[in-house]
């Protein structure tokens, strides 16, 4: 069933368990995703960015969620830019949104997010906003930790805005880091669910190494979004497979078959952080 987030975060934040929020944009990859959650029992959100074609995305989901009935799933905005873009995906069918104004000054991320917030509640989507700033995992810098996520910023900015979910900035940012994964700003996290009423979302999770991704759900993170590692880990083993120099009776290999290597390669790695997330069996 398609639902927007709330319940869904609520729910997880509760029971101490993540939600694995992959990016995805193709049938095949989304279809993996909702196959791995039935499998293994795990509610479900679909994080989907701005360039991508949405009504396609929309319709291609809610066929999904209409095969999968019983796997609660929730089709998100991730990293919506404006309000236009935002009213946009709620027209073609998204049950949430993310505003991201995180690069602008304090007072326009709020406003901006109020504005989101407002349009997208009249018709019962929810709204993810960002405070702080991730930036690129490759660009990461010495003054990183300046800026994380302000636990009394955060408490204003989600009373002035009533955003119903927070992505934080606690160390993580989004691709492959260089060299060693940074340290999750553990007792930051635990200061932040202390102090908002709200789920709290992290972005960037790949290759930010098992170990910490659970413990910062356990010290309170709700929602985990991933990218780089499940589409790594598909076209890798698309690489192997034609490196195998394998061909059909035809004498080629169809597009479908080097494609379907990926995929069962993405939905292993993406069935591996639903047991990281602690996910599985909560449905
Ligand atoms: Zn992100």
């Amino acid at each position: 069933m398609l639902e927007n987030m709330n319940r869904l975060l609520k729910e997880a934040t509760e029971k101490g368990y993540g939600i694995p929020a992959p990016g995805v944009n193709d049938f095949q990859t989304l279809e993996a995703v909702f196959q791995a959650c039935s499998e293994l029992k795990s509610p479900l959100i679909i994080d989907c960015v701005q360039r991508n074609d949405f009504e396609a995305v929309a319709d291609m989901t809610k066929f999904l969620a209409k095969r999968y009935p019983h796997v609660p799933a929730a089709l998100n905005l991730d990293h919506g830019s404006t309000f236009d873009v935002c009213a946009q995906a709620i027209q073609a069918g998204f049950t949430s949104v993310m505003i991201d104004c995180s690069k602008e000054a304090f007072e326009e991320n709020v406003r901006v997010t109020a504005e989101v917030v407002k349009m997208a509640h009249a018709v019962g989507v929810s709204v993810e906003a960002e405070l702080g700033y991730l930036g690129t995992a490759s660009q990461i810098s010495e003054d990183h930790r300046n800026s994380f996520t302000k636990p009394d910023e955060a408490l204003e900015f989600v009373e002035k805005t009533n955003v119903d979910c927070l992505a934080v900035a606690v160390g993580t940012a989004h691709g492959f880091y260089k060299g060693d994964a940074p340290r999750i700003d553990l007792e930051l996290i635990s200061e932040l669910k202390k102090t908002l009423s709200v789920p709290l979302v992290l972005h960037g999770g790949s290759s930010a190494g098992d170990e910490q991704l659970a413990n910062a759900v356990k010290a309170g993170i709700a929602k985990i979004n991933l990218f780089s590692d499940l589409s790594s880990a598909g076209t890798d083993a698309v690489k192997d497979f034609l490196n195998q120099g394998k061909t059909t009776i035809l004498g080629f290999m169809p597009l479908s078959m080097v494609y379907g290597v990926g995929v069962e390669a993405y939905k292993k790695m993406f069935m591996h952080y639903i047991g990281v997330f602690g996910s599985a069996n909560r449905v």
